[in-house]
């Protein structure tokens, strides 16, 4: 059976592998405080509809698939101006230009692509936290950095194992997983259990 690679795993990945694993593999999914209040944030824009502002139009909550990047993609919005066509994705915190949002918004932009069958140039990212949008360019290095990560989680789900994860404790403190993956108890004890030999 074909995996589907789900455009949130993508931004998971991009953050940490040993993450995207856990969630996307083992599906096991804890919350905390940021994703609980990225939920909340969300709520507005998950409802499906149809809504006009000013010149703009704006499709919420769109699920499309790309058959042939084997892709799955919710789009919080599609939003068309002047003839134009290009995915907004809403997240909580400020611009800081994120690898993993990019990476998550041009996935969204590709299975747009297939679905309309004409070339989606770039989208934004919303950030709550500034209530500024950012505007992403799908350039070719994007593009093939997604399709890369979109490969690479494929394979993720072949293993029967996490891989290694970033073990850095400044994004691990933030990470939903913490607890269950216990990033400072695995370095502490790393070296020291014999069983470590075997495996
Ligand atoms: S706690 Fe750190 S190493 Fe573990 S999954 Fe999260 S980001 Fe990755």
């Amino acid at each position: 059976m074909e995996i589907f690679v789900e455009a949130h795993a993508i931004n998971a990945y991009a953050y940490c592998p040993r993450r995207c694993y856990y969630e996307y593999v083992e599906r096991v999914f804890y919350h905390n405080v940021y994703t609980i209040h990225g939920k909340l944030l969300h709520e507005h824009v998950d409802h499906a509809g149809r809504e006009h502002r000013g010149e703009r139009q704006l499709y919420r909550s769109l699920y499309l698939r790309s058959e042939r990047l084997g892709l799955s993609v919710r789009c919080d919005v599609i939003e068309e101006a002047e003839g134009v066509l290009y995915p907004v994705e809403y997240k909580r915190g400020k611009q800081a230009g994120w690898e993993n949002n990019h990476l998550q918004l041009c996935a969204q932009g590709l299975a747009l692509e297939e679905w309309i069958g004409r070339k989606i140039p770039f989208g934004y990212l919303f950030y709550y936290g500034s209530f500024r949008r950012e505007k992403v360019i799908f350039d070719d290095a994007l593009r093939e950095r997604t399709i890369q990560t979109i490969k690479a989680i494929r394979a993720l789900h072949l293993q029967d194992q996490p891989p290694e994860g970033i073990d850095e404790w400044f994004r691990c403190k933030k990470c939903s997983m913490v607890d269950y993956c216990l990033p400072q108890e695995r370095a502490r004890l790393k070296g020291k259990v014999p069983w470590e030999r075997f495996t």
